[in-house]
């Protein structure tokens, strides 16, 4: 695998490859990669003859400083694990490099960067989408893979590609998760074993809800999924149903609208997301 970490010289590299008819797949990731991770790196390489992978923790996206400084970093083993996987290329620009000054740039993505994670992390898909924006003008894939564990940010880069006519076909992967249910996260790494016992409720509450959809109100399914979480010493933030395709948040459930159900967590100061498709 080479390594890169300046921007002129994976742009010389991935223009010559280019050059030379290799199509090129993306995984932009903040890295302390997991198996979640790597089964993106897995998909791209089966569709794509170049694989690159980008590890870059993005202060611009990050709302609260605690979460930036705590967030795992873990370098060494991602370039191992990436390595086991054959995985081409890995980008892991400086920040200097990314940002020489904070960006004034700002994005509006309507509706979409507002409610939910937007609710509660104002500037998060701003910060996403100047990152993402530069890294398909380095990158130049022809293919990007993003999971489903962050839907809302697959809509938001689904909705800036076709604003900004980038020529990059999205793809979005299913949720790789734990034995217990629980979706991998790096995030997952600031938990105790016990708490990712804990943790496992997520999962279980997203079930019963999907499981009750068609008995229950959502309201009612909503307290109960909070006492669920309360139960196991997590701390809801949201949980809704959300229409698939644009995020409205629906407050009954109709079969034929392909729907979404969406939940953001704390166990003690780790904010957990998940999500699952009704
Ligand atoms: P992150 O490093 O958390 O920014 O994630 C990089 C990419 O990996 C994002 O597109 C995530 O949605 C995706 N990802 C994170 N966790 C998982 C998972 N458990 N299963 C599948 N994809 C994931």
């Amino acid at each position: 695998m080479q390594v890169f970490r300046e921007i002129t010289s994976i742009r010389k590299f991935i223009i010559e490859q280019k050059s030379t008819g290799k199509k090129v797949g993306l995984i932009p990731t903040m890295g302390a990669l997991h198996i979640g991770h790597l089964s993106l790196v897995r998909k791209s390489m089966a569709e794509n003859s170049l694989t690159v992978v980008s590890v870059f923790v993005n202060p611009l996206q990050f709302t609260n400083p605690y979460d930036l400084e705590k967030y795992p970093r873990t370098i060494e083993t991602d370039v191992q694990l990436l390595e086991s996987v054959g995985c081409d290329i890995l980008f892991c620009p400086l920040a200097e490099g990314i940002y020489h000054e904070t960006p004034q740039l700002k994005f509006d993505f309507g509706h979409l960067d507002k409610v939910l994670e937007g609710q509660f992390r104002p500037g998060h898909f701003n910060g996403v989408a100047v990152v993402v924006s530069k890294l398909f003008n380095i990158v130049q894939p022809d293919v990007a893979y993003f999971g489903q564990k962050d839907y809302q940010q697959f809509m938001v880069i689904l909705k800036l590609v076709e604003a900004l006519s980038f020529p990059v076909a999205l793809v979005c992967c299913e949720i790789i998760r734990e034995n217990n249910g629980l979706a991998m996260s790096s995030r997952n790494k600031l938990l105790s074993a016990e708490a990712q016992v804990a943790a496992g409720v997520i999962f279980l509450a997203l079930s019963f809800a999907k499981g009750n959809i068609l008995q229950m109100n959502i309201g009612a399914i909503k307290a109960k999924v909070e006492a669920m979480l309360l139960d196991n010493g997590l701390r809801l933030e949201y949980f809704e149903m959300a229409d698939r395709k644009n995020l409205n948040v629906l407050q009954s459930f109709d079969p034929h609208v392909p729907s979404v159900l969406l939940i953001a967590a704390y166990l003690g100061e780790v904010r957990l997301i998940d999500n699952v498709f009704v």
